[in-house]
């Protein structure tokens, strides 16, 4: 049985302040019905550390080096993120991927970055509105899992969640319907077969894209739906705890 989980990607947004304020609330609400976590900006990991310690939120990076240590200026090693209290990172949100250039391959080396660092990815995949309506939206998520499928094996897939983001729900209001989003994550987990069936029923697969305390509880509801990736919605307390009890 898969357990559900809401993770809140706070994108570029933070400060000491909302940092304190934000986390003592989901802390104080003390969610039960499903596994929470949270993604701050990296100055502010090692506060959310100490303000999550004890508590059942989990703690996540928004992204990581591919490479391990050493003269790689401004880049953030997942044995650091592993050091000051992270149990998950993103890997290849779509903004990272349009804006900084992450393809595949980066996608890949940074997942075993964390995997070595006993970091569970979280990693995204979606197609842009373009894609869809060409009808490519299955060839391209499947090409956007294929190396991951083939270098990393079952074992090292406990340790990794996929979030499906449709580029063109994210920070758009637009949410996919929830036929569209099952539609997409049943077509993702027959794909994680390859792996076994262990591999398929076992992996978590987050929805994301404009995601509210108003549509959450219809797209989890879907059976190949495990929770969300919310972007601006995890900002406020009220919508993102709405949604974690959706
Ligand atoms: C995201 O950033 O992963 C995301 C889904 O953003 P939003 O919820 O704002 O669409």
């Amino acid at each position: 049985m898969r357990r559900l989980l809401v993770a809140g990607n706070w994108k570029m947004n933070a400060s000491v302040a909302m940092t304190q304020s934000l986390l003592s609330e989901l802390r104080a609400a003390q969610i039960d019905q499903c596994d929470v976590a949270v993604f701050p900006p990296f100055p502010y990991l090692t506060q959310a550390a100490q303000l999550l310690s004890g508590s059942a939120v989990a703690l996540g990076a928004q992204n990581c080096a591919t490479e391990e240590s050493g003269a790689f200026t401004g880049e953030v090693a997942a044995p650091m993120l592993a050091d000051v209290g992270c149990a998950m990172a993103l890997v290849g949100h779509s903004e990272r991927r349009t804006f900084y250039g992450e393809t595949d391959e980066t996608v890949l080396a940074k997942t075993r970055q964390l995997l070595a660092s006993k970091v569970t990815a979280v990693v995204c995949i979606g197609e842009t509105l373009a894609e869809r309506q060409a009808g490519q939206e299955e060839v391209v998520v499947a090409q956007q899992l294929k190396l991951l499928l083939e270098q990393l094996n079952a074992q090292q897939w406990q340790h990794i969640i996929l979030a499906y983001e449709p580029v063109w729900a994210i920070g758009t209001g637009e949410t996919a319907t929830p036929e569209q989003a099952q539609a997409m994550h049943a077509f993702i987990r027959a794909q994680l077969q390859i792996l076994g069936a262990d591999v398929a029923q076992a992996t978590r697969i987050l929805y994301g894209g404009s995601v509210k305390a108003a549509n959450a509880a219809e797209l989890f509801s879907q059976p190949d739906i495990d929770g969300g990736l919310v972007g601006g919605a995890s900002l406020d307390a009220a919508e993102f705890l709405g949604i974690c009890r959706a």
